[in-house]
């Protein structure tokens, strides 16, 4: 089996990516790559982040702004187009996917187009970057600009509040910020889920959709439906396997008495008997299906086990 390193462990060597994880290259010198989804519509990705924009006959919308290549936005719209921008969907709050938007140099009739949750979270947060939206929805909110259609949707709180399907119904492209990983092992603790529950109905929810192409605002490459199947395999083994760890292990057992009234400690020997009876469980059939198992499968087994003990999923 592959050394894989503990949380706050250092490791020399991580293991190497799969060529089934790996998109295309960025093209030389441009910091971005630029990939036509259907008519008129485009995702930028620096192979870390994705986002989109569609081009209409008046203009052009953008999904999300990620700070890392924001400065690329505008160019990338140039290659296609010299329209202007006239709406900017949030996909989410996270200020790593629309914290660009302030450098955008947005005008003044510009509608920022998100849902009411993340409207609440940004207007608590009061950050410059990420300017309040102007429109909101609670359920549904269809986004037509000129011929072109984005049929945006909200599906619960899988990975935080507010965070919207995107759909693109000519281009049959969805896109799903944070909750699948094309070729990858989801980002630490099933991308920081804030309801684990929520975040398996939504993977299962993508699985059972029609589309043809996933912008998943995450990894190299766009996602089709084998990906999103694998991933929900993997969260399946994982969910099955921790349940039987947890039921097959007992808290207590291993410990010194002199610990024994200290709860936490207790606990602590418990949970990391737990996670490591799933890594154990885990790695011969994953580690070489996702890119980075080695490097995110002990929180996804600490989050895993953390759900099935106080959500009861
Ligand atoms: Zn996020």
């Amino acid at each position: 089996m592959p050394q894989i390193p503990t949380i706050g462990q250092r490791i020399s060597k991580y293991q190497p990516i799969n060529e089934s994880a790996k998109g295309p290259a960025l093209e030389p010198n441009k910091g971005y790559r630029l990939q036509k989804l259907g008519r008129d519509l485009y995702m930028i990705t620096d192979n870390v982040y994705q986002s989109m924009f569609m081009v209409y006959d008046k203009g052009v919308v953008v999904v999300d702004a990620p700070p890392p290549y924001e400065q690329y936005i505008k160019k990338a719209i140039a290659e296609v187009t010299d329209k202007p921008i006239t709406h900017v969907v949030y996909s989410h709050s996270h200020t790593d996917h629309i914290g660009g938007t302030k450098n955008l140099e947005l005008g003044k009739d510009v509608a920022i187009i998100a849902h009411d949750e993340t409207k609440r979270l940004l207007q608590r947060a009061k950050d410059p970057n990420r300017p309040v939206p102007t429109i909101t929805f609670s359920d549904k909110y269809l986004l037509k600009a000129g011929n072109q259609t984005l049929e945006l949707s909200y599906h619960g709180n899988g990975h935080e509040p507010g965070n919207i399907f995107i759909y693109a119904p000519e281009q049959k492209t969805l896109m799903v910020v944070d909750v699948v990983f094309p070729g990858w092992m989801p980002w630490r603790r099933f991308a920081v889920s804030q309801d684990v529950p929520g975040y398996f109905a939504q993977v299962e929810e993508i699985n059972s959709m029609k589309w043809e192409t996933l912008v998943s605002g995450h990894v190299q490459r766009t996602g089709s439906h084998a990906d999103v199947a694998l991933q929900l395999e993997f969260m399946n083994d994982l969910k099955r396997e921790a349940l039987k760890a947890l039921q097959s292990t007992k808290p207590g057992e291993e410990i010194d008495e002199a610990d024994k009234n200290n709860a936490w400690a207790l606990f602590d020997n418990y949970i990391d008997r737990v996670a490591i009876q799933i890594v154990n469980a885990l790695t011969p059939k994953w580690s070489t299906k996702l890119a980075a198992f080695d490097v995110y499968i002990w929180d996804q087994a600490y989050a895993m086990e953390q759900s099935l003990r106080i959500d009861q999923q």
